[in-house]
């Protein structure tokens, strides 16, 4: 399974100068995400948008 990484989401900073940046849509600490899709929460809007393109994608 290829792994291209999924860093493309939408990220949002706590405040200036606070080292603390997480997804926009769900939230989660962007250094726990890393380039996991599964580790945004399953209601996250980009999670469910990848998760639909990734569905289409390999369907045959
Ligand atoms: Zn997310």
């Amino acid at each position: 399974m290829k792994n291209k990484g999924f860093f493309d989401y939408l990220k949002q900073q706590a405040g200036e100068g606070i080292h603390y940046i997480y997804c926009a849509h769900c939230k989660v600490d962007a250094d726990y995400i890393g380039d996991r899709l599964e580790r945004h929460l399953p209601s996250c809007e980009y999670r469910i948008t990848k998760q639909k393109l990734l569905e289409e994608n390999y369907s045959f």
